[in-house]
């Protein structure tokens, strides 16, 4: 069996675990990344017939206030932004569509609200951004709006605003607290969605370069099996045929994944309780298209069947041919849908009529559809039961853990980054080798 000896060993090689294997080897730590299967791991881009289908939509929500945007400025990634115009979104409100109230412009011009609900609306936006108004760890969404007495036009929004930006499928079930640190960040930011040009294959493509250039050690196809542990500190994690020694472990796999890692250490306890979440299922739907189809909107979202496209090709020029378009929609998935061939198809044949209905003409122009039945979004889907994993426990100090099913900031990926971040920044901090940013 082969040894090595890291600084730091990264095990999972998805955007948590390339994120901080890469920050920590532009910092001068000496790293491996560990990856069982291919880079990437939920976040990947597939080219078929000139169309580059992402695994996901890969929209980086305010990325003015994200983590990725610092690690961009500190490592030099090369990536190229397309940012999302709120105008262009809208609610598809049966008759008639109209635009999404999520910054102050979009609130003066939405249907959606009408005379004093549309102060009482804006005076929510400002007391939440102004940091007044927190929540309730305790208290779901549905009960703080309950008790707070919020009128129904309001309660209203502020729910749909969440369906279609939370990520939950029931939004009532979010933590009231996590609602409002979440709501922070996006009213606070000018950015609310930005999309990547070239898709998450760009950015593994930029960590793993940033890994390459600063002697890390990359190994694919690897997977992690056992770990040496006093049970106190790890010492080695072992793969079929090496055994990889470090001071410190970054371990950017899902709870499940932990929980056999460290099963004869007292952590092993610890994981059960972060393995009992449900994650969030959703169905997308991709459709190639040989020839544009114009409309006002690049967003659309339908809040009585919980559906929604993007226009992706508008914002990620490289995802169609020239004159092509690439057009997403994503369905949640109530728990009961998930394994449900049959709602399975009643979904596919809402999402054909909802483009009917946005895209008319679509069916002509069609070159490749790419239906995904029930990929995880997120791994956890947040409710009052569900708890993150913490990033770092006391009682084992070498041991530091990522991904989007920790206790970090953000949603989506952003919770990836921005627990990787806290990893890699309390690791520097051991020997304070942060470098300037350049
Ligand atoms: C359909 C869909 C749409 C999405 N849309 C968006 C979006 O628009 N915006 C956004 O921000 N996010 C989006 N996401 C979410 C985003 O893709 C995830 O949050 C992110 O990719 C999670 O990365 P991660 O590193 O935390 O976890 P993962 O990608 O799950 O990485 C974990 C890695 O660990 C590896 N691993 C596990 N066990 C071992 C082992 N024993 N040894 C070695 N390796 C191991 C796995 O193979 C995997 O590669 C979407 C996801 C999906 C599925």
């Amino acid at each position: 069996m082969k040894r090595s000896h890291y600084d730091v060993v990264v095990i999972g090689g998805g955007l948590a675990g390339l994120s901080a294997a890469a920050r920590l080897a532009h910092h001068g730590k000496k790293v491996a990344l560990v990856e069982r299967g291919k880079l990437g791991g939920r976040a990947m881009t597939i080219k078929l017939k000139g169309f580059q289908f992402n695994f996901g939509a890969h929209a980086i929500y305010a990325r003015d206030k994200s983590y990725l945007t610092q690690m961009e400025k500190e490592m030099n990634l090369d990536i190229t932004w397309e940012d999302y115009q709120q105008l262009h979104s809208r609610y598809d409100m049966g008759e008639e569509t109209t635009v999404i109230p999520s910054s102050l412009g979009g609130l003066l011009q939405t249907k959606l609200l009408k005379g004093a609900d549309k102060f009482r609306f804006a005076y929510h936006i400002l007391f939440t951004t102004l940091g007044f108004e927190k929540g309730d760890p305790e208290l779901s969404i549905q009960e703080w709006i309950e008790l707070n007495k919020i009128s129904p036009a309001v309660r209203d929004m502020m729910l749909n605003l969440a369906n279609s930006n939370f990520f939950a499928g029931d939004a009532r079930q979010i933590p009231s607290d996590v609602f409002f640190s979440y709501y922070r960040r996006l009213f606070k930011t000018n950015i609310p969605v930005s999309f990547i040009q070239g898709g998450w294959q760009v950015l593994i493509n930029e960590f793993k370069r940033t890994i390459q250039d600063n002697n890390g050690d990359i190994f694919d196809k690897t997977k992690i099996t056992d770990l040496e542990t006093d049970g106190k500190t790890v010492h080695s994690a072992f793969a079929k045929r090496h055994q990889f020694n470090a001071d410190e472990f970054i371990f950017a796999i899902p709870p499940e994944q932990l929980q056999k890692l460290f099963t004869d250490t007292h952590l092993n306890k610890e994981f059960r309780k972060y393995t009992d979440y449900e994650s969030t299922f959703v169905m997308f739907y991709d459709v190639g298209l040989k020839k544009r189809i114009e409309t006002e909107y690049t967003y659309v979202f339908d809040k009585d069947r919980q559906i929604f496209i993007t226009d992706i090709s508008y914002y990620d020029l490289l995802a169609a041919p020239p004159g092509g378009q690439l057009l997403q929609a994503v369905a949640y998935l109530r728990p009961d849908q998930v394994n449900d061939t049959e709602a399975h198809e009643a979904i596919i044949e809402k999402f054909e009529a909802f483009y009917d209905k946005h895209f008319p003409g679509w069916r002509k122009e069609l070159v490749i559809p790419r239906a995904s039945k029930k990929p995880v979004l997120q791994a956890i889907r947040w409710n009052m039961h569900h708890h993150g994993l913490p990033t770092h426990f006391e009682q084992m100090p070498n041991i530091h853990f990522a991904g989007d099913w920790t206790k970090a900031k953000g949603q989506l990926s952003e919770l990836s980054f921005s627990s990787s971040y806290d990893c890699t920044q309390r690791i520097l901090k051991l020997n304070s080798v942060i470098k300037q940013t350049t």
